[in-house]
């Protein structure tokens, strides 16, 4: 089976053969259907975070399962799924106590591997590493919890977006931030996650959504999704312009999707008395922005980072299934289409700010 290997940190993905083990106990191999492409793929490609080489990205996927390995029992041969890039132990105190995106047992990931702490992908005798769902290839094998069975009848190329853009986003505004009716929200950065973000804060009811962004065409997608204004950041004075929109405290709500310190720096700044940053994207492991301290504590503003929308996939991926299928979350106008061969040329186009989520969609 094809798939997009990455050898070396600044180089472009390299599309090829690739063998592939079937599923050990409690794993599923999974024919993708569709993958998207996001910014975190890019960033491991530019070695921003560091991962095992050679190995297969991607990890916003959905598919079709093809083969079962043994003990598995929430899903068989042929259901169709949506993917989940986070496993979880299940034993420990945070996933016992439903916070399974902080479950503590993520060592194996970190290796690349499957959660024995082997690879099921390899060129020869030389192992391809994973990268968690490891969607940039024809065919994958995943952890079997991670498969979320979805009704066959609904287009995969959407819900591959459920994996990663649209669970962390919504799942910010609605486990994360817990945005009340009325709330006041800023969005710093309308990509995947941010539109997501965006479309939460609609779904919660949340007042004034303010969008920011620099691209002008992300911040009308924004409006068409629910945003009721939008600040172009290139123009500079964000802070100001958003309190002349929301009132002079600031936003009950603000959250940040990029992962730059000034952007993050910025996100603090729009926060009102009483109200909260959420950082969703992932900073590089040196950033340190600064904030003003002495407001957080007369004013009780806080920071709060959040990790794959505080979601538990079990509940969280059907939820947005149910959203998408009452026509209250928009998936299909996020989906740009594009061929695994096409994958260095999407991520030249997602850097640019050309394209909001391209999604490889798998020939069958
Ligand atoms: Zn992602
Ligand atoms: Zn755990």
């Amino acid at each position: 089976m094809r798939a997009a290997v990455l050898y070396e940190y600044n180089t472009p993905l390299v599309i090829e053969e690739v063998e592939l083990d079937p599923p050990r106990e409690g794993e599923v191999l999974v024919r993708m259907a569709a993958s998207g492409v996001c910014h975190s793929d890019y960033h491991t490609v530019q070695g921003i975070h560091g991962w095992p080489l050679p190995s297969i990205l991607g990890h916003e996927g959905a598919g079709i399962v093809e083969e079962v390995g043994p003990g598995v029992r929430n899903v068989a041969p042929g259901d169709h799924v949506m993917i989940s890039w986070l496993p979880s132990c299940g034993r420990c105190r945070f996933c016992v106590t439903g916070r399974q995106s902080l479950c503590e047992d993520v060592g194996w990931s970190d290796a690349g591997t499957m959660m024995d702490g082997t690879t099921r992908f390899h060129i020869g005798d030389r192992p391809v590493y994973h990268y968690e769902t490891s969607s940039f290839a024809e065919r994958s094998v995943i952890p079997a919890q991670t498969a979320i069975p979805v009704d066959s009848s609904l287009p995969l190329a959407a819900l591959a977006l459920v994996g990663c853009a649209v669970t962390t986003g919504v799942g910010a505004v609605l486990n994360t931030a817990r945005v009340r009716p009325g709330d006041t929200v800023a969005v710093v950065g309308c990509g995947g996650v941010g539109l997501n973000v965006v479309q939460g804060a609609r779904i919660a009811g949340a007042g004034a959504i303010v969008a920011v962004d620099r691209e002008p065409h992300k911040l009308d997608l924004a409006r068409e999704l629910g945003a009721t204004h939008g600040v172009n950041a290139a123009e500079g004075g964000v802070a100001e312009r958003v309190r002349e929109i929301v009132g002079r405290n600031g936003v009950d709500h603000a959250f940040e999707a990029i992962g730059r310190p000034t952007t993050i720096e910025l996100a603090i700044q729009l926060v009102g008395r009483g109200g909260q940053a959420i950082l969703i994207g992932m900073a590089p492991p040196e950033a340190r922005p600064t904030f003003d301290a002495l407001t957080l504590t007369l004013e009780e503003r806080a920071i709060r980072g959040c990790w794959y929308g505080s979601c538990r996939q079990q509940v969280d991926f059907p939820l947005m299934v149910d959203l998408y299928r009452d026509g209250k979350l928009n998936l299909d106008r996020l989906v740009e289409p594009c061929t695994l061969d096409e994958i260095n040329d999407a991520f030249a186009a997602m850097e640019a700010g050309a394209v909001v989520r391209k999604v490889i969609v798998y020939s069958d």
